[in-house]
């Protein structure tokens, strides 16, 4: 058993609430360690040394803060295997899975290396005689994060690393139920030259979210989970004055038009939808086949099914892990249970000869779903495929676009016409064309439409810059002071 504790002004700090909650070791059932829940002091403690190492660090140079994020890039990059074996260890992704999310998140990293770039703004040279107009753009304060358990180290990084190079300072509280990679990551921040204080942890549930959300110090918050709670951190937050961005779930459909390479089809389905044992935002959890190609299709996600290595994520032979909790695995096992009741078809039933002992599914295919089955309405979450037939690419979009959500979605076809029109059509944030799971690069943002998203920025990239800073326009006369002095020295910046 160990136990985790928040991370304050460059150093753990033992919480002192009383309250706790169990970290799970997925592929076994057990608990395996406690973490400590902040309460409404601690919360403030850790807003209070943010807002100290606010005027120092957005002060630092440009060139320092990227220096910073350069050093932390090769720490991220040097202990990227221990970074994935915390992921596989409490979240129960298999180790490959876990090395790629350390690598995407890395990217943002990498970008926010770019950050004297970034930040530069406009000029106008004689807007008027001997006036110039220019902008600049400032960090925002000292801002927050509060992260889902399905990424512990890549959605802190889609929010830190431009936080901070921007020259916020940063709270983050992540996800309670796996914790530990929000702590290596102070630590890794820590080594990288970041001074103490600019970045913290919090580490706690609905109490310490709450705190964040009304905390007159808070600037502005960023949020990655489900849809109900980024909707209240959205309405909770703006009504407070803060800037919010919340991202939330996703219900993501891949049309599959009669042209498509079905082979290619059927591959694309089975990783994007049974990955991470579905428990993606981006995850494929419903395939739009169209009547002609419906049941080939189908029978090719089938076959594939066996091959699918259902273990412990540190075992190398494994390809999908355990769900997060007990609860959440029999919840999903729930929308198998009710799907035929519902009058859809379960092909593969990933309730049958799943590993015991720990919070094992294996993937699911459901065929036949309407719209108005619990088995398509809801999100998921977990490895379940669900099938709609659908007459044709009308069909399919119209689908598309009634859903609720607008995150991912991907289109399976070789007629780039009609990929165009699907691009041009479709009112969802992130398309795929032929490409199942079209996580945008750090140098684009991500974010989804409708439900998916509450607030005006997308996370990351450019949007992400716009997010954690303001615009100032400055509108300038100077006499001609006629000083000057020799310096012979080559210009510094530092
Ligand atoms: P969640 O909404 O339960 O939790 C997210 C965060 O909110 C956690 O830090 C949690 O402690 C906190 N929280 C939970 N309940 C709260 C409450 N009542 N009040 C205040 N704070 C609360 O989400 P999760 O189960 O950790 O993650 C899975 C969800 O996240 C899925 O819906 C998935 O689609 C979504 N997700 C979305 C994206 C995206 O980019 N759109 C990315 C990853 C995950």
């Amino acid at each position: 058993m160990y136990r985790i504790d928040h991370w304050i002004d460059g150093r753990t700090v033992s919480s002192t609430s009383g309250r706790t909650g169990n970290v799970y070791d997925p592929a076994t059932g057990q608990v395996q360690g406690t973490v400590g829940f902040a309460d409404l002091s601690e919360v403030d403690k850790a807003v209070a040394i943010a807002k100290a190492a606010l005027p120092a660090w957005r002060a630092t140079n440009l060139s320092r803060r990227a220096e910073i994020m350069f050093h932390m890039r090769e720490l991220v990059a040097a202990n990227r295997k221990e970074i994935a074996a915390l992921l596989t260890k409490e979240h129960g992704k298999v180790t490959s899975d876990a090395l790629g999310e350390v690598a995407r998140g890395l990217e943002n990293i990498e970008f926010a290396c770019g950050i004297p770039n970034l930040m530069k703004g406009g000029y106008s040279e004689q807007a008027s005689a001997g006036v110039d107009v220019y902008n600049i753009r400032q960090p925002l304060g000292v801002v927050a994060g509060i992260t889902p358990f399905n990424f512990p180290a890549m959605v802190p990084m889609w929010m830190f690393a431009n936080a901070l190079a921007c020259g916020n300072t940063f709270v983050l509280k992540p996800s309670e139920k796996d914790p530990s990679a929000s702590m290596f990551i102070a630590e890794l921040l820590k080594q990288a030259g970041l001074p103490d204080g600019v970045f913290n942890v919090v580490h706690g549930d609905k109490v310490a979210v709450d705190r964040l959300l009304d905390h007159p110090d808070i600037a502005a918050v960023s949020f990655v989970g489900s849809t109900p709670i980024a909707k209240y951190i959205y309405e909770t937050g703006t009504k407070n004055g803060k800037r919010v961005q919340a991202l939330g779930g996703a219900k993501n459909h891949m049309l599959v038009l009669p042209d498509a390479d079905l082979d290619m089809a059927a591959d694309a389905l089975v990783s994007a939808a049974y990955g991470s044992a579905g428990e993606r935002c981006m995850a494929i959890s419903v395939v739009l086949a169209v009547d002609t190609i419906a049941d080939e299709l189908v029978s090719k996600v089938k076959d594939r099914i066996p091959n699918v290595v259902v273990g412990p994520g540190n075992d190398p032979s494994s390809e999908m892990g355990p769900l997060i909790s007990g609860e959440h695995r029999d919840k999903v096992a729930g929308y198998v249970a009710g799907a035929a009741g519902e009058g859809a078809t379960v092909v593969v039933d990933g309730r049958d000869g799943a590993p015991t002992g720990g919070f094992f599914l294996k993937p699911s295919l459901i065929d036949n779903a309407k719209p108005g089955m619990k088995c398509y309405d809801d999100e998921i979450f977990g490895p379940v495929l669900t099938v709609v037939r659908v007459k044709s690419y009308e069909d399919g979009l119209k689908l598309i676009n009634d859903n609720q959500f607008g995150n991912g979605t991907a289109i399976f076809t070789r007629d780039g016409g009609v990929a165009r029109q699907f691009q041009f059509d479709v009112n969802v944030g992130m398309v795929g064309i032929n490409v199942p799971i079209p996580v945008p690069v750090s140098y684009y943002s991500f974010g989804g439409w409708k439900a998916s998203l509450f607030g005006d920025l997308h996370m990351y990239g450019p949007d992400g810059i716009q997010f954690y800073t303001r615009s100032k326009v400055v509108t300038s006369r100077w006499p001609d002071p006629r000083t000057s002095k020799v310096d012979l020295g080559f210009p510094q910046n530092r």
